[in-house]
């Protein structure tokens, strides 16, 4: 757990850019960016992934994702993605919850897997 890089962001033990932080969550930008402003939302509590996330955080996490995409579209992107990856095989690096939000412009070349 202490050598959780989210958890020493969320405690602010290592620098992070930080776009927004609310009681349970922390929003700041990805240390290597897809697109301008990908940002990634963690709890600022310790949950390997969303699998084991309290159901009752999903309301205060929705409103940490909107304000987000809201600052995204406002500085000019047309339009987001919102990803998570959840255990290794589905590319899962980090082992604390997180959701990616990638401001995406047409044409921006950036291709999903779905
Ligand atoms: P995933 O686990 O969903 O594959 O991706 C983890 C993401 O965290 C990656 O996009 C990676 O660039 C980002 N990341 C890893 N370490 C740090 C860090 O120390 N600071 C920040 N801001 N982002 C990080
Ligand atoms: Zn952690």
């Amino acid at each position: 757990m202490e050598e959780c890089v989210f958890c020493k962001i969320a405690r602010k033990e290592i620098k992070a850019d930080i776009a927004e932080e609310s009681d349970n969550f922390i929003a700041f930008l990805d240390i290597h960016p897809k697109a301008e402003g990908h940002t990634l939302i963690i709890p600022k509590e310790h949950f390997v992934n969303l699998m084991d996330l309290p159901s009752d955080f999903a309301s205060e996490m929705h409103d940490v994702i909107k304000n987000i995409a809201e600052k995204r579209l406002k500085e000019g992107a047309e339009g987001f993605n919102l990803i998570s990856n959840n255990f290794a095989a589905a590319g899962q690096v980090v082992m604390h919850a997180h959701v990616h939000i990638l401001p995406r412009k047409k044409g921006d070349g950036l291709s999903m897997i779905v």
